[in-house]
């Protein structure tokens, strides 16, 4: 009875997350980097993407 019942996976690459956590106390970031975190005011580097 679940009629157009469709699965919404976010995200995707756990990359991605890593330049959203602080380095400082690893609050999650809100805002992609780069920001600032919001509890202790760390700044987020934008995570650089892997080139080789
Ligand atoms: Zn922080």
């Amino acid at each position: 009875m679940n009629a157009g019942g469709v699965s919404a996976e976010e995200g995707g690459d756990p990359a991605c997350w890593l330049g959203r956590v602080c380095p400082e106390c690893g609050l999650f970031a809100d805002e992609p980097a780069p920001t600032t975190c919001v509890r202790c005011g760390a700044e987020l580097p934008a995570a650089e993407p892997e080139e080789e």
